[in-house]
């Protein structure tokens, strides 16, 4: 017995030294995004906000005349209300959402190898400023620019004071119904699906969406959500989806590249780390828009692309009324500014 206990001890301890190894190694080079990206020497001189913010010429709005995040939910219900165009037969819709990403990261487009947002407006899209915080500044926020409530406003239309969701871990209850339940229960589309690797939404006791998925599950609704550990993960969830035959109707999911980094070196294009979480995201959402393009029905469908973020940042953080943290963007490869109310 003691022979074996002598034996045993040093085995599980050497283990659990592998393991936390093993786990550190694969969480730096992974998760970490500025640990296995190309560094970031592109990044930008710092600059007053609101003059970055007027020299992006690719907007088709100002600042001031942000439309709320709300609008992401309009542009999806317009979508799938109206009339199927001439040789399509069949409507889709899909949002990228690019988690606490700065919209003054729009000046490295020019010199973006690999961006969403340019393949979108390449093809004819528009992108337009938004805001978080449910007021547009500088009046004061009436709601966090949070993760949490940023996203459920988007998802139901409506602000925290009606969805309840003021900041992160508060499990909503199943009214106000997102887009992924509501456009199912009311037959608008077959299927919906929420990709995404942050555990906040529905994957703990806590979480945004973790009554929603109980109701899911309880009613049967083919309404799928499904957690990768990591944005690499979610991509490949998104496009295994996008390469069936009969794909999800209506998925929308999150990366948290932007939003990790941003906590960990800063929220501004001035930092090369940040400015490397964005290019991992823009071409995770190539790579979508790829797909979905070489769908071989692809021809005959009808796709709203939407590229979003729930707030933007200031240092190390979010959730205050800064205007760097309220002022958002849409991205679509559809007019947005004659679909918004
Ligand atoms: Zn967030």
């Amino acid at each position: 017995m003691k022979k074996a206990i002598k034996i045993l001890i040093p085995v599980a301890c050497f283990l659990v030294i592998v393991g936390i190894i093993g786990g550190y190694v694969l969480y730096q080079f992974t998760y970490h995004p500025s640990k296995w990206l190309v560094p970031g020497d592109d990044a930008v001189a710092d600059a007053p906000f609101e003059d970055v913010l007027k020299g992006l010429d690719m907007m088709d709005n100002t600042w001031e005349t942000a439309v709320p995040q709300t609008a992401i939910h309009d542009l999806i219900t317009a979508h799938f209300a109206s009339p199927l165009p001439e040789g399509k037969t069949e409507k889709k819709a899909i949002v990228i959402g690019y988690d606490g990403c700065r919209v003054d990261l729009f000046q490295l487009l020019a010199t973006s190898k690999k961006s969403a947002v340019n393949t979108l407006l390449a093809d004819g899209g528009h992108a337009v400023f938004s805001y978080a915080g449910g007021v547009n500044y500088p009046a004061e926020n009436i709601q966090a620019t949070s993760t949490a409530p940023g996203w459920c406003s988007m998802l139901t239309g409506v602000l925290s004071d009606v969805h309840h969701i003021t900041d992160n871990n508060q499990v909503k209850e199943v009214e106000p119904k997102t887009l992924l339940i509501s456009l199912v229960e009311e037959g608008i589309v077959d299927d919906s699906a929420f990709y995404v690797s942050w555990d906040g939404h529905f994957s703990h006791k806590r979480a945004t969406y973790y009554a929603e998925k109980q109701y899911v599950k309880s009613q049967g609704l083919d309404a799928t959500y499904r957690r990768a550990f990591f944005d690499p993960g979610t991509k490949l969830n998104i496009i295994s989806d996008l390469k069936k035959k009969d794909c999800t109707d209506f998925i929308f999911s999150t990366l948290e590249y932007t939003d990790h980094e941003g906590h960990n070196s800063g929220f501004t294009p001035t930092n090369p780390k940040y400015v490397s979480a964005f290019r991992n995201a823009e071409a995770t959402g190539v790579d979508i828009i790829d797909t979905i393009k070489a769908r071989s029905t692809y021809d005959t469908e009808d796709w709203l692309i939407l590229i979003t973020t729930d707030h933007g940042g200031q240092g190390g953080g979010h959730g205050g009324p800064s205007i760097e943290e309220r002022i958002t963007f849409i991205v679509s490869n559809k007019d947005i500014l004659s679909n918004t109310k």
